[in-house]
């Protein structure tokens, strides 16, 4: 734990009870700060109390006397409007941040030498993969390395500053916008695309709190940008017009200086002259083009940490893979299935079809924006889709005429018709995907327990037919 004694005697509220709000009570109680723990909901607030949490109804309080608000970055800031406590706390002047922010000052209070090296990464899709991927290649490479933040554990969890230490961060829009003081040694920006607009009201608001990860910046520090979308290629032009180290990343596009994927190749132009990393085929845990932009990120900013591109070539081979991003569950009978439970939204669904070309494709749960549209030059590509939860008709709809679909309302039914199906059809290479473009709370309780129970009933299908066949 890092333990945040900046509050020592005085009054906190911590309001969210979650991973990263119990990790901040913790780490306020640390320092012995005075701490005010409250969450809305009932059995967040018995999980604390089970913890030994002593629980403060803020709400109750005199807000004059916090030293500040401690936010959850689940809770709404601005929009569709602030939250009751963000208005309390306005209303009075309490300054609101989130656990990265306590994080970041008390790095920024321990003396230059001493501070560790921290690496932010951000972006709409691919943060826990390049995050991860980057504390794989860092311990590989002998490192002392802790990755948390957005995935796994709260930053205020992870082991103690000391000068010699890496944290990688996975830094979701949320947390940055509450955020003030973190200094990234290296901050990573993937890309861009429309996604919780519902919280920042629009793109630009969107695009404001992801850029927050460059603001504090200075000298010696890194910028790793993707320029395959207009907003990235955007931010690297300025960040390198105002004279900032930044390396431009692609998937696709060959640079004339920065680190790019082409053709299932990983190649190292920051000097200018493109050098061969690593054959992409080499790396089984980061299938597709997404996962290549991943690895060039990951690889660019290893190379900013001084690693030597041996160093990372081996660290990306050897990455195993995040559960529940096209991970590979089995195959039965011919039938491959793959649970890519995490992709949310269509733009992280586009990344899957894109993988596989005989797709027998499980999609739905409660609808995103823009629905499925985006997916269309991938329709031909579907052998049937079979749609589940709330979005299903909507799904539908769009898929009508254009690839065969039928609506099974739950996932069980999905999976046994999606395999029966692609038994039958003696495809060569045929795949059931779950790759839903659509997020999980109609049904679960979040993406893991969607793909925890995909993953179960392939399991229980794949005892049937072995007894079968055995019988
Ligand atoms: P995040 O943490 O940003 O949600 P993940 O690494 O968990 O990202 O990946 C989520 C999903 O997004 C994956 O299932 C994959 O389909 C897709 N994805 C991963 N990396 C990228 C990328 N660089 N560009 C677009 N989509 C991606």
């Amino acid at each position: 734990m890092i333990p945040i004694t900046e509050y020592a005697g005085r009054d906190v509220a911590v309001f969210g009870l979650a991973r990263s709000g119990l990790s901040a009570v913790r780490a306020l109680l640390a320092g012995a700060a005075n701490v005010h723990a409250w969450d809305d909901n009932e059995a967040a607030r018995a999980n604390a109390e089970e913890e030994g949490i002593v629980l403060s109804d803020i709400n109750a309080r005199d807000w004059r006397g916090f030293a500040a608000l401690v936010l959850s970055p689940g809770v709404p800031l601005t929009h569709p409007r602030p939250h009751r406590v963000v208005e309390l706390a306005r209303a009075v002047g309490v300054p609101i941040v989130g656990d990265i922010e306590l994080f970041a000052r008390a790095v920024n209070a321990l003396p230059a030498h001493g501070r560790p090296k921290i690496v932010g990464v951000t972006g709409t899709n691919g943060k826990s993969t390049t995050t991860a991927l980057i504390g794989h290649i860092l311990k590989s490479a002998g490192r002392d390395v802790r990755v948390g933040g957005n995935i796994g554990t709260g930053v205020l969890d992870l082991e103690p500053l000391h000068a010699g230490a890496y944290y990688v961060l996975e830094l979701s829009s949320y947390q940055l916008d509450l955020e003030e003081s973190l200094r990234c040694t290296v901050a990573v920006f993937l890309n861009l695309t429309p996604d919780h607009l519902d919280r920042h009201g629009d793109m630009a608001g969107y695009l404001a709190a992801k850029r927050r990860i460059f603001r504090n910046q200075g000298a010696g520090d890194w910028a790793v940008v993707g320029v395959d979308d207009a907003w990235g290629a955007q931010i690297c032009t300025e960040l390198t017009s105002g004279a900032r180290q930044a390396a431009p990343i692609s998937a696709g596009q060959a640079l004339s200086r920065g680190v790019a994927t082409l053709g299932g190749r990983l190649y190292d132009a920051l000097q200018g002259r493109a050098e061969l990393v690593l054959d992409m085929r080499e790396a089984a845990g980061l299938p597709g083009r997404h996962n290549a932009q991943n690895a060039a990120a990951a690889y660019a900013a290893c190379r900013a940490l001084g690693l030597t591109t041996r160093e990372i070539a081996a660290g990306i081979a050897s990455f195993p893979g995040l559960e529940h991003r096209l991970e590979r569950v089995g195959e039965i009978e011919g039938v491959r299935f793959i649970n890519d439970s995490k992709a949310t939204n269509a733009d992280a669904t586009a990344q899957a079809l894109a993988v596989y070309d005989r797709v027998y494709w499980i999609a739905g749960g409660k609808a995103k924006d823009g629905g499925i549209e985006a997916l269309a030059k991938f329709f031909p590509r579907i052998a049937k889709a079979y749609l589940i939860g709330e979005a299903a008709p909507k799904l539908a709809l769009t898929l009508a005429g254009q690839a065969p679909a039928v609506q099974c309302a739950t996932m069980d039914k999905a999976v046994t018709q999606a395999f029966k199906d692609a038994r039958a059809s003696k495809d060569k290479d045929a795949v059931v995907l779950l790759s839903p473009a659509c997020a999980s709370f109609d049904q679960y309780k979040d993406f893991e327990a969607r793909g925890a129970h995909f993953k179960n009933l392939v399991q229980a299908l794949g005892e049937v037919v072995s007894q079968r066949a055995s019988a």
